[in-house]
Order: C-alpha cells, then structure tokens, then sequence
C-alpha cells in the first residue's frame, strides 16, 4: 500500500518508540514532567519565541491560541479555505463565540494588508471590533503553498497598526521554511503566535506545539486545561517529539517526491498535477474524484478528495523514491 493520503499516517519507528519507553516523566499538569518542559523549551527556540505550550493536536493548539486571544463576539479574519475556519468543526463559534470574517487569498491562500484593512472592523457601541488575524502557512487547501516571510510580516504589521494581534497556523511551518530556505524564527518573527504539528511531516505520533509570548502562553495553559488537554505523564509522547524536532532538513527529499509524484502524473490521459511548492500535490481529475480514489485505491495507492475533481496527495517519511515511481506506474495503468 502506498498511502498518501496525508502526512499524518507515518509509523514511529525504532527511535521513537525507544524514546518513548525510556522517557523521564512526571505530572505535567503540574510542570514536573522533564521531558514535556525539555520539548517546550526547544520547541520555543525552533520557532524564536519565549515559550512554548505542548498540546495534544493542533486543533487544540490553534483554538487555545483563538480563545487566548479573543474576547466573546470579536471578529476574526482569516482565510475562507483555512483549517481554522474550514477543518476544525465551527470551534471559532463553538470554544470562543467569536465571528469569523473569511477574506479571499486567491491561488496561494496570501492575505494581503488591504484585505486585512478591508476587513478590519473598528469597535463601537453596534460593532464587535476585530480581534485577531489567522494566516496558514504552509496553506492546506491551496496545495501546500509556502508564504514568504516578507508577505507574513505585512499582515502581520497591518494587523498591529489596526490594534489586533496575529497566529499563524503553522501545522506545516516547517515544510515552509525548508522549501523557502528561511529559518522558523524568520517566517513567524512579526506575529503574535504560531501552533506548529510535531505529528506530519516531522513523523512524531502525536502533538503539536503552540508557542509565542511567555505571559501568552500562561493564559493559553489555562485554555488548554479547560479544552481537556491537561495532561499527567505526557512524557511518554512528548519524547518522540522531542526526536520529531531534528526530522525538519529532511523534509527536502518530501519535497523532492512531491515534484516528482506531480511530474510522472501529469503527463497521465486524464489528470493534469498542479506545481507543488512542498510536500502536498493537487491533482484536477476529469472523472470525480471519487471515483479516482477509487481506481487508485484497487492498485493499492490512496489519496483524498479535496474537491468534486480535485485530489489531495502527500508525500511524507514513510514515502520512498521508489514509492513515488510506483505509485505513477500503477496509476497509469489504472487509468489506461
Ligand atoms: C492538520 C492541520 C491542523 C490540525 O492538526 P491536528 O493535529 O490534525 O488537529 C491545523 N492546520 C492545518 C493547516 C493542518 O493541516
């Protein structure tokens, strides 16, 4: 089977589960687990923060960072095909009862300082007032696009001049800063917060990390607690985490095989492959998409629909090279 239907089905291996087995652990609801404070603190450092918050998915961390942020009934602009607003089931609503206003960032999921300006609402006796601005990078649903760090830092300046403060989902932050050749602390200098996944492309089992300013982050564990995420001996986890941490420079070779999955599939009768930027390729299929997955999945290569014609592929650890070209064989002759 070759699955490639997200970054996230990678198996931990030897190390990892080694690490795991022989992690220091204590209670970390109250701060005593060594291996959690080891993880948040590096963590932190990656990302050039003060601190760093370790949650058990980046939903968690996402909605921690709204609710942090955000007061009940503020407006939070963010991108209409971002995973906070789209993939995280209305917990803008749901956790913070805040209202979202959705801005358009085109082809690459770019929010621009006049579309922040746009959208921005000042506070009045009729209006809530803007409270925070979400960017995504990399951008999910636009096919992994990596945001340039110039392009981050005007939202994010836009958004300070009009008073609100900026996170930035950065699930595949990451992915972005290898295949922009930048380093984390550069890509998210000028925002407010970042939630990175140590579960995708780093290949860690489980977590994520929310990081920003330390008397945010204080705030945030409050949230965390109240979300459920309190966790006791998270060392266990948090270990192979740590491990995940040093898996970033090979995120190139994912990068590698996306281009190469996108250029063996586009010369196919009946699919043409969308440049990949990173580690996510997006195919437009002339039959639904559907019914795609479904040829794909009888040679034992598995994707996800994205659209009625669009697929979603990924390429992640446990994706060969060789993987890659069998993959564009066997859809070849699927679809002869
Ligand atoms: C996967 C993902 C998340 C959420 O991560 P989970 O650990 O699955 O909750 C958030 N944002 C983006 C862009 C993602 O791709």
């Amino acid at each position: 089977m070759i699955d490639l239907r997200s970054d996230t089905v990678t198996r931990p291996g030897s190390e990892m589960r080694e690490a795991a087995r022989d992690a220091e652990v204590g209670d970390d609801v109250y701060g005593e687990d060594p291996t959690v404070n080891e993880l948040e603190h590096r963590a932190a450092e990656v990302v050039g923060k003060e601190a760093a918050m370790y949650v058990p998915t980046g939903t968690m961390g996402n909605q921690a960072a709204v609710r942090t942020h955000t007061e009940r009934g503020q407006e939070v602009l963010l991108e209409y095909e971002s995973h906070v607003y789209k993939w995280e089931v209305g917990g803008l609503a749901q956790l913070s009862s805040v209202q979202p206003r959705t801005v358009d960032g085109g082809e690459r999921g770019v929010i621009t300082p006049e579309a922040i300006e746009d959208g921005y609402v000042a506070e009045d006796v009729h209006r809530p007032g803007t409270g925070l601005l979400c960017l995504e990078n990399t951008h999910n649903s636009k096919g992994g696009s990596a945001i340039a760090p110039e392009k981050i830092d005007a939202a994010a300046e836009t958004a300070r001049e009009l008073g609100f403060p900026t996170h930035v989902d950065g699930a595949r932050l990451m992915n972005a800063t290898v295949s922009l050749d930048v380093p984390p602390e550069r890509l998210v200098r000028e925002v407010d917060s970042v939630m990175f996944c140590l579960s995708k492309g780093l290949g860690a089992p489980v977590g994520s990390m929310l990081a920003g300013p330390e008397e945010f982050v204080e705030r945030a564990r409050r949230h965390r607690k109240l979300l459920g995420g309190g966790m006791r001996q998270a060392g266990i986890i948090a270990a192979p985490g740590l491990r995940a941490l040093s898996n970033r420079e090979r995120l190139a070779e994912d990068h590698e095989n996306a281009r190469r999955l996108a250029a063996g599939l586009d010369g196919i009768d009946g699919i043409s492959a969308r440049d990949p930027e990173t580690n996510i390729v997006l195919i437009d299929t002339e039959m639904p998409a559907t019914d795609f997955l479904e040829s794909a999945a009888e040679v034992d290569v598995l994707g996800v629909p994205f659209d009625d014609h669009l697929v979603r592929l990924c390429t992640h650890l446990d994706v060969s090279r060789k993987d890659v070209e069998a993959a564009i064989d066997r859809l070849e002759t699927a679809l002869a």
